[in-house]
């Protein structure tokens, strides 16, 4: 039974550069143990993430990662049991935003920044499938 988990939050403050890439290598540390796969994405504050694996071990995980304090307003945008996975090559990949290309964002959105509090869950799993597509995402297992 493998289902597919997606949610945004917003980080406290004091989350930089360093803080984040302390949560992609804890999460490539423990994920694989869990069979869980996913990706994570990091904009202007704003997280957005897609865990997929079993639905006991991503449920878990999702209730951890609710209660880290490292964000807030943790918002449930999609949960879906599902056939296959569509980020089975990332133990925990991580959009690179160098890459991102603004009219990516404006394809989906009002303006060109990453707001997933104001656009359907639909339209953000839209987004991260094109960022796949378009090799956006970087951090192979
Ligand atoms: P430890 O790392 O030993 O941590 C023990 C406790 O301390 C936990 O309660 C932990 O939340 C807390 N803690 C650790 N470091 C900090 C810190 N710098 N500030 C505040 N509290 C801290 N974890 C995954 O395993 N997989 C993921 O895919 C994943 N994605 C995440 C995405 C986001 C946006 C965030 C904010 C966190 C994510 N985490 C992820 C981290 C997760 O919330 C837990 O911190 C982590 O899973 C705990 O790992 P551990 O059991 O090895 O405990």
């Amino acid at each position: 039974m493998l289902v597919r988990l997606m949610y945004a939050s917003r980080a406290v403050p004091e989350v930089n550069q360093e803080e984040l890439v302390a949560i992609v290598r804890k999460s490539k540390a423990n994920n694989p143990a869990v069979g869980v796969t996913g990706v994570l994405c990091f904009s202007e504050g704003i997280f957005l993430q897609v865990l997929e694996g079993g639905r006991g071990p991503v449920n878990a995980l999702y209730n951890r990662i609710a209660a880290d304090p490292r964000h807030s307003q943790v918002e449930l945008l999609a949960y879906e049991e599902i056939g296959e996975r569509r980020f089975a090559g990332w133990s925990m990949g991580q959009v690179n935003l160098a890459r991102l290309n603004p009219g990516l964002l404006l394809k989906y959105s009002e303006t060109a920044a990453l707001d997933p509090f104001s656009v359907s869950g639909q339209v953000s799993m839209a987004l991260f499938e094109e960022l796949m597509a378009t090799a956006s995402i970087v951090g192979q297992a």
